[in-house]
């Protein structure tokens, strides 16, 4: 290996040039470098993105992609397995080192540890950085040493802790190899859909890419944080960062989000700004929890649950997903999602309660459908919050505590504004009866355009039986185990 073989920098879930330690190494080293990105599918351990993560993973490499080009070496695009796929750019181009960011997620780091231990032992220079928590994972434990269950001692021990590192700058130039080597086109990666294309509503919903990733980062700091303790809880208002994808894919590290809201704090704005990041604390909660429980999306963390007698019910199951249940602010979620990528985190819990509780439909459906349809899926966040809903996970809401969807629709959407936005059929009903249209008098639906069971269905259970019935299955469970 001479000092000019060139540097592999392996783009994953860090799609961005500022705050990659990745990249930086590789710029400072000196060596031409080789930027890759390596389309895993079909992979026996690596899940593959659902639809809606795929169409951003498009628009994201279209982006770095240019970035990357602008800087002075293009982005090359490989497709299949990684470990082969390295071996075989290292063997075209005489590459003499490997850099990408860690992955806490126990499958894909089984993986890279035997790429590590590969190319190490060939005498390459392999370095992996952690460039998408603040912390590693195993940074953060209890006085015992053990990793904590808990999110609030877990998050007083980051947050009294060591500031996490400063960001790192974008570098302005990057060194080309002499000769570039081949690259897969994007399109061949067929990650966008044809036939039918559904991704209007998040064409018209989302900008991917570094840049934008930096500009809602700062509209959200320099506005809507103000409102964020109260606002975080409205879905018909813009009042969350909505940074779920770009922090997902890497467009933006947690710890530019965590530099740019402290440096906020002056402002008067301490609260605010503390419960925003207590959010990205619990992002980094749930990549701990998937540390250490790799089967997080399909096995409860409380083994209780294996013996739940969950129900088997496709038609409540497609109603759901549809956003056809009758219940108004499930159904807006349920839309928004399909529409836009994207859901509300409060009504992320109140269509997951729904599904788990009034349906009595096992979480790992519900996991599933929003892992093909969110834009943010993400295994750690997905999984430990679907857990969290059915009460199987760490530090879980009961499953005793079964959301009211009617009270919750009048306590969080109190106007109707997201019903109104997500459910068109009912917008013209007064916001008196827009959560539960059923109870609307006659000449009240036929004033609003509204026949139920025709121009928008009945609901497909009865809440208060349906409570009961989630509850009986709890005491079942309780006396199997
Ligand atoms: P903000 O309120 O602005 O929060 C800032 C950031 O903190 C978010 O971008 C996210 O990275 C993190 N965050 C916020 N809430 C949580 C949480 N409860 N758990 C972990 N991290 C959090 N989030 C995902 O990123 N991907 C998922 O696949 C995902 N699936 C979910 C499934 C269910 C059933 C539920 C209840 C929640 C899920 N969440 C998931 C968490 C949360 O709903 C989203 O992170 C949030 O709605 C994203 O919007 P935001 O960026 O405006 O959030």
């Amino acid at each position: 290996m001479t000092s000019s073989s060139p540097a592999i920098v392996w783009f994953r879930k860090d799609l961005r040039l500022a705050d990659n330690p990745a990249l930086h190494r590789a710029v400072e080293s000196g060596a031409p470098v080789i930027p890759v990105f390596i389309l895993e599918d079909g992979s026996d351990t690596i899940r593959a993105p659902g639809g809606a993560g795929r169409w951003w993973l498009h628009h994201s490499l279209e982006r770095l992609g240019e970035a990357l080009g602008k800087a002075g070496a293009p982005l090359v695009l490989r497709r299949g397995d990684a470990a082969e796929a390295i071996a075989a750019l290292i063997d075209e181009t005489g590459a003499g080192s490997l850099y990408w960011s860690d992955s806490f997620d126990p499958a894909t780091k089984a993986r890279d540890d035997t790429i590590r231990a590969d190319l190490s032992g060939r005498g390459l220079t392999v370095e992996s950085f952690n460039a998408t928590l603040l912390f590693d994972p195993s940074a953060i434990r209890s006085k015992a040493g053990t990793p904590f269950k808990v999110f609030t001692p877990f998050w007083r021990t980051l947050s009294s802790g060591p500031e996490p590192e400063r960001p790192l700058p974008e570098p302005a130039k990057i060194k080309n190899v002499e000769k570039t080597p081949g690259s897969d086109a994007l399109s061949s990666f067929g990650l966008l859909p044809t036939r039918p294309d559904w991704a209007g509503g998040i064409r018209e919903s989302w900008v991917p890419g570094e840049a934008a990733a930096a500009e809602r980062l700062h509209d959200f700091l320099d506005e809507i944080v103000q409102d964020y303790r109260t606002g975080r809880d409205r879905p018909g208002r813009d009042g969350t960062s909505r940074l779920s994808p770009y922090l997902h894919w890497g467009e933006v590290s947690p710890r530019q989000v965590w530099h740019a809201a402290k440096m906020r704090m002056d402002a008067g704005l301490e609260p605010s700004i503390e419960a925003f990041l207590r959010e990205i604390g619990w992002r980094e909660f749930t990549h701990g929890l998937l540390q250490t429980h790799p089967d997080l999306a399909a096995e409860p963390m409380d083994q209780r649950f294996t013996k739940m007698p969950w129900r088997q019910d496709d038609e409540g199951l497609k109603a759901w997903q549809r956003g056809l249940t009758g219940f108004p602010i499930v159904d807006a979620g349920m839309r928004q999602l399909w529409q836009t990528g994207w859901m509300h985190n409060r009504v992320r819990m109140i269509t997951g309660s729904f599904l788990v509780k009034d349906l009595l439909v096992r979480w790992q459906e519900g996991e599933a459908w929003f892992w093909d349809t969110l834009v943010d899926a993400d295994a750690a966040n997905n999984s430990a919050n679907w857990q969290w809903i059915a009460g199987c996970g760490a530090d879980p809401s009961p499953f005793f505590r079964v959301f009211n969807p009617v009270l919750q629709g009048e306590k969080f959407d109190p106007d109707g504004a997201y019903v109104s936005r997500y459910v068109p059929e009912l917008a013209k009903l007064p916001p008196k009866f827009i959560h539960h249209p059923w109870d609307a008098p006659k000449n009240v639906l036929a004033k609003a355009g509204v026949e139920l069971g025709k121009t928008y269905p009945h609901p497909i259970v009865d809440h208060a039986t349906a409570r009961d019935r989630a509850l009986e299955a709890l005491r079942t469970m309780r006396r199997q185990v």
